[in-house]
């Protein structure tokens, strides 16, 4: 496949994840789709962003990757679902990319955080770019919702210092409900990672009347405090800021009416974490 470069009008960095962007690999031939998925050599990517403090350690460069299996009631970016929505882009393009910024993230003590959509929906591209990035000696992280976690390898894991993992809810009806598939496989992906000393910030999302059950929350934090090797718990309060997008792309969005939480519930959640142990920030 010949390497592919992003359209001329449409900038890989981006000011922020909540720019919309839709149909811009919609071109790359399907075959080519395939080969990129089966081989890595290029993947597809909303957006590149510069200077953020919340994902992970220190300023971070974050690449939003697009692809997701999860249809979460209360996705940011929706946009993100569907690979093709993505610019193509090229390993060789993505670490040009990060080489630009690899003497400051050293100063800022940060790295690059690959999230999307879901990572490891390209799960081979991810891991070029990761691996390439370590290789500039640059901190490495990903966000996931954990589900395709079994197609990591030990050694890919290697190649990824922090991992951020999205536990959205336990009880397994309501996660259905709330995000279309089971979390079984994102549990499992969280009982690898202890033997491997492997640091985990748990992410997790609060939602008024979707994933505020006090006892759920409890459940979670247990959970969390007996792996070991959780550095954080970070709880984010549900905002409305990818709503626009929902609307744009013609989805229904069952969350018209909810409110962030208040900063009491957003408390008590954290105060949950904290209680098993666990520093929640
Ligand atoms: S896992 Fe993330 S990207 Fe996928 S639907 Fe859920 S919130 Fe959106």
């Amino acid at each position: 496949m010949a390497e592919t470069r992003a359209a001329p009008h449409v900038p890989l960095e981006a000011k922020s994840p909540f720019d919309l962007r839709v149909d811009l690999g919609k071109d790359v031939p399907e075959t080519d789709v395939r080969t990129a998925l089966a081989q890595g050599d290029m993947g597809f990517m909303h957006s590149f962003t510069t200077g953020s403090a919340v994902d992970g350690p220190g300023v971070r460069v974050v690449g939003w990757t697009t692809g997701c299996m999860w249809r979460c009631q209360y996705c940011h970016n929706p946009d993100t679902w569907t690979m093709r929505n993505g610019i193509p882009v090229s390993v060789t393009q993505a670490l040009e990319e990060l080489r630009k910024y690899r003497h400051g993230l050293k100063v800022m003590a940060g790295g690059v955080t690959i999230s999307g959509g879901e990572p490891l929906m390209q799960r081979r591209f991810v891991m070029k770019v990761l691996a390439g990035a370590k290789d500039m000696g640059i901190h490495t992280a990903i966000e996931t919702n954990g589900f395709l976690g079994a197609e990591l390898t030990d050694g890919d894991l290697d190649d990824i210092d922090l991992v951020l993992l999205g536990l959205k809810t336990w009880d397994r009806e309501r996660h259905r409900a709330l995000t279309g598939r089971d979390n079984e496989p994102t549990l499992e992906l969280a009982r690898r990672l202890p033997s491997r000393r492997q640091p985990v910030w748990v992410r997790f999302v609060l939602v008024p009347g979707l994933t505020d059950d006090p006892a759920d929350i409890a459940q979670i934090a247990a959970f969390a405090a007996k792996l070991g090797n959780v550095e954080r718990v970070e709880v984010l309060p549900f905002h409305q800021m990818g709503r626009f997008k929902w609307e744009t792309l013609g989805i229904r969005y069952a969350l018209e009416g909810t409110e962030p939480p208040s900063p009491e519930a957003v408390a008590a959640a954290c105060e949950t974490f904290r209680a098993q142990g666990l520093t929640t920030h």
